[in-house]
């Protein structure tokens, strides 16, 4: 097991003063640096910056960070939904490290499509049946992770398959955890 102890701390982010929403670290005694190229390989719509060693990740309305000897989190309610998000975290990790030798590990950086690029493959008429006024504010919330794909139904239509295809190409949805 990589991970064997830690602390976890909850705090409200240093940009949002009186926040009703926390963020919470766990701060690890080993070094996690090791493990980040296959978090890379396995996680869909993770970040790797290899000369920091820092992996991000959005997990549904959560962002995670994972550094050497720690993981943080975003979004959280209270502490025992800090503890258990952490935990999720790092089972995870724990998991990914000891199936290494069946993941190529990748150290490559990916970058996340912009607003515009995934506005470029929606439908265009402004319907709302997302339940965004328009288009380009659905393609704002699918970016930060805040719609999912399946949210716009005209996608499904057969006139918008190949839109469909290639959004699904680029636009990563997190995988639930834990
Ligand atoms: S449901 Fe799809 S087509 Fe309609 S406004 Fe939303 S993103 Fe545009």
């Amino acid at each position: 097991m990589l991970i064997e102890k830690y602390d976890v701390e909850v705090f409200t982010p240093p940009c949002e003063p009186g926040a009703e929403r926390y963020a919470a670290k766990a701060r690890l005694t080993a070094d996690i640096s090791e493990v980040l190229p296959y978090l890379n390989a396995t996680l869909r719509g993770a970040v790797y910056m290899p000369e920091a060693s820092a992996l991000t990740w959005k997990k549904g309305g959560h962002n995670i960070a994972f550094h050497a000897y720690e993981i943080a989190t975003s979004n959280v309610d209270d502490r025992e939904d800090a503890e258990k998000e952490l935990k999720g975290l790092i089972d995870l990790v724990n998991r990914t490290w000891e199936r290494r030798a069946e993941i190529t590990p990748d150290v490559t950086t990916r970058q996340r499509p912009t607003p515009m690029a995934i506005y470029k493959l929606l439908p265009h008429t402004n319907c709302k049946h997302c339940g965004e006024p328009t288009c380009y504010s659905f393609a704002l919330k699918l970016t930060a992770s805040q719609k999912k794909i399946a949210d716009c139904p005209p996608l499904s239509e057969p006139q918008y398959a190949e839109k469909l295809s290639a959004l699904q190409e680029i636009v990563i949805e997190a995988p639930a955890i834990g």
